[in-house]
C-alpha cells in the first residue's frame, strides 16, 4: 500500500481588506515534503499522524507540501493555483497510489475559486481514480460542499472548539480510508444542511453532550464516522453555514437518516447553544468595579485573528480607558510598525506611541498612548494542545498613566495561551483583567486561570452578529436571521 500525504489550507474571511498572499503562507512555514521532520503544530500534525500509521503498518509514504496561512482576506489565485499543481504534480508521480489523505482548514476562497478544497479533492481523484481512499481532514469551521463530497471517499472534522483533537481526528479519517482501500468497507458520506450560521462552543452544554453522542455513535451499526461541521460564517460562499456529516459502511439511506436525526436534534438546541455577549462598555465597566484575587478574562471575539481579523483592533481598549479599568493586560495586538518604534527607542525608554487601529474600520480608532517600554522578546511561542505555536517578536508596553498593559507582537495570531506571555517575563495571574483576542481557543489555557471568562462583542473582522453578516451567495434561508428556515419543507 501507498500512502500520500498533504497539507494545503487557509480559513478565508472574504469580509476583510487584506489579501491571503505567499508571506502569510511563508511566515508559517511552506514545507515541500519533509514537514514531518519538524514539531507538529495544529494542521501539521495529522501528517505526523498518518505517517505514524502507516509505516506501523510497513505501508510506503510520498509526502507533498505544507502549506497553511494565518486565517486573512481573499486567497491570491497564483498562490493558490501554484500550491494546489505542486500536490497534483507530486501526486502523479507518485502514482500508483492506494491513500491520499490531505490536511486542509476547509473554508478557503481564492480569487476564482470558492471552494478551493472541492477544487483540489476533484483533481486528486481525476488523477488516482475511482478506487483509491481520498480523505480530507477538515477544521469544523469549514464549508462542506458537494464538490468535496462528491470527491472524497471520506471526510472527517475536528469534534471540538478549541481545536484540541487533531491528532485524533487524524487517527480516524486514516482508519476509514484504510479500512477502505483494504476493501473492508465502503464508505458512503450524507450531508444534512442544518441551516444554521452561529458558533458552537464544545466544552459547555448543551455542545459538550451534543459531541459526546456523536462520538458514541461512531463504529456500530455500521456507522463509521460522524462530524459536524460548525461552518465558517465570515466567507460568502454558497454553502456557509452548519452541516451534519455522517459516513456509513455501503448504506446511504442509513447516513441520510442519521445525518438529518443530528441535525434535527442540534436545530432544536440552536437558541440554547447561545453564549451571551458583552459590549466593550458593559465589560470595561464591570472591569473597573470588581476587584477579585483572579483576572476576569475578556474575550475580544470579534478581532480574532483565527477568523481573518487584524489583531489590532482598540474598541475593547478604548473603552478599559474610558471607564477607568485599572490593571488590565490586552494581547497580542499585531502592529509591527509599532514594534518596530519601541525597538528603536530600547527596553526602558518611555515614549509617545500609536498603537493598533491600521486596518481600516474594522480596527477602529488608534490609540495614541505614552507608554513604558518594557520588555521585547524574539521569535516566541505559545502553546495550543499539544502543539507549540509561533508568536513572532513581542514587545510589553506599559501605559502608566491608565495603569494599562499591552502586549504587542508582530506576526498576527490569536492568543492561546497565558503562557504567550512569558518570553516577557508577564506573570497574567497578576492583573485584574485580561483581554486576549481570541474567540474560543483561549479557553482550555486561560479558564483555569480566570475567575471568570466573558465574552465581548465589537465591531470587527468577525462581528458575531450573524443575522446580518452581508452574504450575497447563500440562497437557502438560515437561523438566526429567520425564526424557522425550514418552515414550508417537509422538515416541519
Ligand atoms: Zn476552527
Amino acid at each position: 500500500m501507498k500512502v500520500f500525504i498533504a497539507c494545503l489550507g487557509t480559513e478565508t474571511n472574504t469580509f476583510v481588506p487584506f489579501p491571503t498572499g505567499r508571506r502569510n503562507f511563508e511566515s508559517f512555514g511552506v514545507r515541500h515534503g519533509d514537514v514531518t521532520k519538524s514539531p507538529r503544530n495544529l494542521f501539521s500534525a495529522p501528517l505526523h499522524v498518518w505517517r505514524e500509521r502507516a509505516e506501523a503498518r510497513g505501508w510506503d509514504v510520498v509526502e507533498s507540501l505544507f502549506a497553511f496561512a494565518q486565517p486573512a482576506g481573499i486567497t491570491v489565485r497564483s498562490v493558490y493555483e501554484e500550491y494546489r499543481d505542486e500536490i497534483l504534480s507530486d501526486l502523479r508521480q507518485a502514482m500508483p497510489v492506494d491513500v491520499v489523505l490531505i490536511s486542509m482548514h476547509g473554508a478557503m476562497v481564492a480569487d476564482g475559486y470558492d471552494d478551493c478544497e472541492g477544487d483540489l479533492l476533484a483533481r486528486a481523484r481525476a488523477i488516482v481514480g475511482p478506487n483509491a481512499a481520498v480523505g480530507g481532514e477538515l477544521d469544523l469551521h469549514c464549508h462542506l460542499t458537494t464538490a468535496m463530497i462528491d470527491n472524497a471517499t471520506a471526510l472527517v472534522t475536528f469534534k471540538e472548539y478549541p481545536h484540541v483533537d487533531t491528532a485524533e481526528r487524524a487517527g480516524e479519517l486514516f482508519a476509514v480510508c484504510a479500512d477502505a482501500a483494504e476493501g473492508r468497507t465502503r464508505p458512503v458520506m450524507a450531508l444534512h444542511d442544518c441551516r444554521m450560521v452561529g458558533m458552537y462552543r464544545t466544552p459547555i452544554q448543551p455542545m459538550r453532550g451534543f459531541v459526546d453522542r456523536m462520538t458514541a455513535l461512531e463504529g456500530k451499526d455500521g456507522i463509521l464516522s460522524v462530524s459536524l461541521g460548525h461552518g465558517f460564517p465570515w466567507g460568502d460562499v454558497v454553502e456557509v453555514g452548519t452541516q451534519m456529516l455522517v459516513i456509513a459502511d455501503g448504506d446511504a439511506a442509513k447516513a441520510r437518516a442519521l445525518a438529518e436525526k443530528l441535525g434535527d436534534e442540534l436545530f432544536v438546541m440552536r437558541d440554547a447553544t447561545l453564549v451571551k455577549y458583552w459590549t466593550a462598555a458593559e465589560a470595561a465597566n464591570r472591569g473597573a468595579t470588581e476587584d477579585a484575587a483572579k483576572p476576569l478574562v475578556m474575550a475580544d471575539t470579534a478581532d480574532n485573528a483565527g477568523g481573518g481579523s487584524p489583531s489590532d483592533s482598540t474598541f475593547v481598549m478604548a473603552e478599559l480607558i474610558a471607564r477607568g479599568t485599572k490593571g488590565a493586560l490586552v494581547g497580542l495586538v499585531w502592529d509591527p510598525i509599532a514594534f518596530q518604534i519601541a525597538e528603536e527607542a530600547g527596553e526602558g525608554a518611555t515614549l509617545d506611541m500609536r498603537i493598533g487601529g491600521k486596518c481600516g474600520p474594522i480596527s477602529g480608532d488608534p490609540l495614541d498612548l505614552r507608554v513604558t517600554v518594557k520588555k521585547i522578546a524574539y521569535d516566541c511561542r505559545q502553546t495550543f494542545g499539544a502543539n507549540r505555536e509561533r508568536t513572532g517578536d513581542l514587545v510589553w508596553l506599559r501605559d502608566e498613566a491608565h495603569d494599562l498593559d499591552i502586549v504587542v507582537n508582530t506576526l498576527r495570531t490569536q492568543l492561546f495561551h497565558p503562557d504567550a506571555y512569558a518570553p516577557l517575563g508577564i506573570d497574567p495571574t497578576r492583573f485584574r483583567v485580561l483581554v486576549v483576542k481570541s474567540s474560543q481557543h483561549f479557553y482550555a489555557g486561560f479558564a483555569p486561570i480566570a475567575r471568570e471568562v466573558i465574552y465581548v462583542t465589537t465591531k470587527g473582522g468577525i462581528e458575531p452578529d450573524f443575522a446580518n453578516i452581508p452574504f450575497t451567495k447563500r440562497t437557502t434561508p438560515f437561523w438566526p436571521k429567520v425564526d424557522d428556515p425550514f418552515a414550508g419543507t417537509n422538515r416541519r
